[in-house]
């Protein structure tokens, strides 16, 4: 299936895996699918008992076959989703939690991430003797997923910009650690800035041509697509028989909620989205008023989602048309402040002894203002050990930490610090290896 752009250029359709190589598009939107098939009832149903990997194979065959055949597909799937996603209830009467975060980098964009290097070392093609540089911006977790997904892979190197003391220990030694093809430039400034960065240098002509430039934030097709799997994983999960269910998103960059209406027109029967944001909540904002107002991101305890201009709003929107009623239909909005998440990490682990990262302490605190038709599922999108600065003191208790991650942390951070400018990013990548 062809991709276009969210800003309906004039540009042809492009096949998958140029979309995967360029990012954006050169009209500066978001590549979006030219259709999604929607399987029948019967199809999904059939995927019961399958692995994660064969569902994702199944839900995004005919999406990426100008690309990738089946068996081709079937075989990158298996090696990007090699870690369980289990489907647990730690209260019987409370909702289901899809626990993401089991991967290399303890969290959900390891789904993502992982997948989309596969894709692209697939298709990005020798003969060019410059590495593929994948320029990417992360407000915490996506830089060591994709970090982590590219190290010492042959013909890529890997450029992460992070804001500069605003992630925690744990996320920045997944990226900073890791040298040879991977390096770290610390932005003084917001995630914001990063992501304007990478706009910035995409649209840099002379710079993108310099350094065959590619994306891997969820600004990118080949992140997005693999993202769909986990909903349809999660529904076939459910006892047989369950009404339709309610599927929480901890949400900044909109990248999941996005994967999961696609999933949705897809076919995986879903009843309805919420999407719970910190109280940086342009997202609900527009739900609330039709009106998209920019916001400066300012820092929370869910720092992953500290986004004040999302970029995947715009793949959102052309999904419904820009319909605000049928967006409204799908998708409700709910903010979190820091202190519900302090509380609900306390009541989580009084009640049934859950111990929920800051990001997942969102969907379970939104959770509980969905209505009650039907079961409910939080996407849980971090391990709490990744956030222990938070999850320690408000427990009172010291968390095991997953041993490689306690080898990672032994190692010393290297990052190039800069302040929020082009040429001085362009001066960073020039003198990276
Ligand atoms: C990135 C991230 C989110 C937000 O996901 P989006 O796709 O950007 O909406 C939520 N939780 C965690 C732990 C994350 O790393």
């Amino acid at each position: 299936m062809p991709c276009l752009s969210t800003r309906g250029s004039a540009d042809a359709p492009v096949a998958v895996a140029e979309a995967l190589r360029r990012g954006l598009a050169p009209d500066g939107g978001l590549y979006v699918p030219t259709a999604i098939p929607a399987m029948t009832a019967a199809e999904f149903a059939a995927l019961r008992g399958r692995s994660l990997p064969e569902v994702a194979t199944a839900l995004i065959a005919p999406l990426v076959a100008d690309t990738f055949d089946e068996v081709r597909l079937a075989a990158l799937m298996a090696s990007a989703l090699d870690f369980p996603v289990p489907l647990v209830r730690p209260d019987p009467h409370g909702p289901y939690v899809l626990e993401l975060f089991h991967g290399p980098t303890f969290a959900f964009k390891d789904v993502g991430a992982r997948t989309m290097a596969r894709w692209l070392a697939a298709v990005a093609g020798t003969g060019d003797a410059r590495p593929l540089t994948v320029l990417v911006a992360t407000s915490g977790d996506t830089g060591g997923a994709v970090a982590q997904a590219f190290h010492r892979v042959p013909g890529t190197r890997v450029v992460v910009l992070y804001p500069h003391g605003r992630v925690s220990r744990v996320q920045e030694v997944q990226f900073t650690t890791l040298g040879d093809n991977v390096a770290a430039v610390a932005v003084e400034g917001t995630f914001d800035d990063c992501q304007r960065l990478v706009k910035a240098a995409f649209a840099d002509q002379a710079l993108a041509g310099a350094h065959r430039l590619t994306s891997a934030n969820s600004i990118n097709i080949g992140r997005l697509l693999p993202q769909m799997a986990y909903y349809a994983w999660a529904i076939l999960q459910l006892p047989a028989g369950s009404p339709p269910a309610t599927v929480v998103v901890p949400s900044g960059n909109l990248g999941n909620l996005t994967a999961g209406v696609m999933a949705t027109r897809r076919g995986v029967p879903v009843r309805r989205f919420v999407s719970a944001t910190t109280v940086n909540d342009p997202f609900p904002r527009f739900l609330a008023t039709g009106t998209f107002t920019p916001q400066d991101a300012v820092p929370t305890l869910a720092s992953a989602m500290d986004v004040g201009q999302p970029s995947n709003l715009e793949r959102l929107t052309w999904l419904f048309d820009g319909d605000l009623a049928r967006l409204r239909a799908a998708v409700t909005g709910l903010v979190v402040t820091d202190d519900e998440v302090l509380a609900t990490i306390r009541e989580a682990a009084a009640g049934s002894g859950y111990v929920a990262d800051p990001h997942t302490a969102i969907g379970l605190r939104a959770a509980r203002l969905a209505d009650g038709d039907g079961p409910v599922v939080v996407l849980s999108t971090a391990h709490p050990a990744k956030f222990p600065e938070v999850v320690e003191p408000t427990l009172q208790r010291v968390l095991p930490v997953p041993p490689s991650l306690a080898a990672r942390l032994a190692l010393p951070v290297v990052a190039t610090r800069i302040p929020p400018q082009l040429d001085a990013l362009a001066a960073a990548m020039a003198s990276t290896p």
